[in-house]
């Protein structure tokens, strides 16, 4: 007997992103993996370089990878203001790691956020969980954590869809935020792209 599908199996087989159009900021880091998981949701991808090529897109998705590289790229293509308008003007946005942190106060400042970025140490430099994220039905998400930030202070506006516990790293820390909803934006410091995870990239694009 064929296993039932996964609640990640089964999103990715209805292709519930045809005829979307989502961007992918290019200039370094983790593009090709969220490729693969919005292609295989049905979207077209755009790779963005330059802030010509925002027009026009139905999403964006900030990837992981080195966020002081990016923050260079972004400022040597002039795409921080084009960024910035879009964001606040409701584009749907999924940022992951890296991503989550050009959103804060002290890299594109459109989210009312603040990240430390490597949080969780030498110890946990990388590790997997399976998390609950609100707003995820199903089965628990498989997070994928590389050299991952956490959010340390938030608004009000910000709402906080899942959390890690931090024990270990000080005692007596509150757990960790590892993922948000603000408006039209998702933030998370893991990877689900990396676990072939789709339903993240859905509840940011599919609403
Ligand atoms: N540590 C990286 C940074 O600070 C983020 C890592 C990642 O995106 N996987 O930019």
């Amino acid at each position: 007997m064929t296993p039932a599908p996964s609640a990640a199996e089964a999103v990715l087989a209805e292709r519930p992103l045809t005829g979307r159009t989502i961007g992918i900021l290019a200039l370094q880091g983790d593009v090709r993996s969220h490729a693969e998981v919005l292609e295989s949701l049905g979207a077209s991808v755009k790779r963005v370089r330059v802030p010509e090529q925002l027009a026009g897109l139905d999403g964006l998705v900030l990837p992981g990878g080195e966020s002081t590289t990016m923050t260079l790229g972004i400022k040597r293509e002039g795409l921080a203001d084009p960024l910035r308008e879009a964001i606040a003007g409701g584009l749907p946005v999924l940022a992951t790691c890296a991503g989550l942190i050009l959103l804060d106060d002290d890299h594109l400042a459109v989210v009312d956020l603040h990240c430390e970025r490597n949080a969780f140490g030498a110890q946990l430099h990388s590790f997997e969980c399976d998390l609950a994220v609100d707003g995820v039905d199903g089965e628990p998400v498989h997070a994928v954590f590389i050299r991952a930030p956490r959010v340390t202070r938030h608004g009000a506006g910000v709402e906080v869809i899942a959390s890690v516990p931090h024990e270990g790293i000080e005692a007596g820390d509150d757990p960790s935020v590892v993922a948000i909803r603000s408006g039209n934006v998702i933030g998370t410091s893991f990877h689900p792209e990396q676990a072939g995870e789709p339903r993240l990239h859905m509840l940011a694009f599919a609403g």
